[in-house]
């Protein structure tokens, strides 16, 4: 099964600008997969499109089958991001950011609160769920943008730099995190510009330079080429 299928994506801004230059690209299903890349590549505008948050300007792009211009809805249901920005709301509690999120995915309350008891709780967060989301630390914030992300159990996991910004404790422990969840069956695509957290954590990877893919590699493969 092929988790996500991009097909001759093109993105040109309103300012005249081509961020996306005709990109193709699958991820199969439980891989854990980096797209690479300098800054101003066009990571995130690809991801962007993919999370239906940016227009493409041409191109198909597919969740587990479901095309995102006929069946959003269903590719949304397969589909949870992780955007670099925190947008939650800062003066809501912790565990109402992950609640509220639940309900737009129609699931109902009670059970809602088991999955943010389960998703905070996997993230050290649990203690928190009382606090305001604006109380919180940057790694905390960051943490709670993965709970909310993974409450309706999505099958592909999307995540903008996610570790941008942490410090390298914190970051190993949400390696593990990811990790540990890719191996339960989430198929997880991140963005990066650390090699290091590509190589610790990805199977196969693209590198994206000047909006086109320039490599769709196995990491293996990529190492042995440094
Ligand atoms: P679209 O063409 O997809 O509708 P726009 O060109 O209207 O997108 O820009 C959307 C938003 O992004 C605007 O609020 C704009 O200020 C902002 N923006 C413009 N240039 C950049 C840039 N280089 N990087 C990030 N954001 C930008
Ligand atoms: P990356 O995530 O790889 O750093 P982006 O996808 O954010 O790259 O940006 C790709 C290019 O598109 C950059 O040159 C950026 O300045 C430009 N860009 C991003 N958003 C906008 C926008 N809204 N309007 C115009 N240009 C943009």
């Amino acid at each position: 099964t092929t988790a996500l299928s991009i097909q001759d994506l093109r993105k040109v801004y309103g300012n005249g600008f081509e961020a996306l230059k005709g990109i193709s690209l699958d991820v199969q299903q439980g891989d854990f997969f980096a797209l690479l890349g300098p800054n101003g590549a066009g990571k995130s505008t690809t991801l962007g499109i993919v999370s239906s948050l940016v227009n493409k300007t041409a191109g198909k792009v597919s969740v587990f089958g479901y095309d995102i211009d006929t069946q959003l809805a269903q590719a949304k249901q397969c589909l949870g991001v992780v955007p670099q920005e925190f947008n939650f709301n800062p003066f809501e509690k912790v565990v109402d950011i992950v609640v509220t999120q639940a309900g737009y995915y129609g699931i109902p309350r009670r059970q809602a609160l088991q999955r943010a008891e389960i998703y905070l709780g996997k993230l050290g967060l649990w203690e928190k769920r009382d606090e305001r989301a604006r109380m919180l630390s940057g790694g905390m914030k960051r943490r709670l943008m993965i709970a909310r992300a993974l409450v309706h159990e999505p099958k592909l996991l999307i995540l903008d730099e996610p570790t941008a910004g942490v410090d390298i404790e914190l970051r190993r422990s949400m390696w593990d995190f990811l990790s540990e969840i890719n191996a339960a069956g989430t198929t997880i695509i991140l963005t990066t510009h650390y090699l290091e957290e590509a190589e610790s954590l990805c199977r196969n990877i693209a590198i994206i330079d000047h909006g086109s893919i320039i490599q769709n590699t196995s990491m293996k493969a990529l190492l042995q080429k440094l």
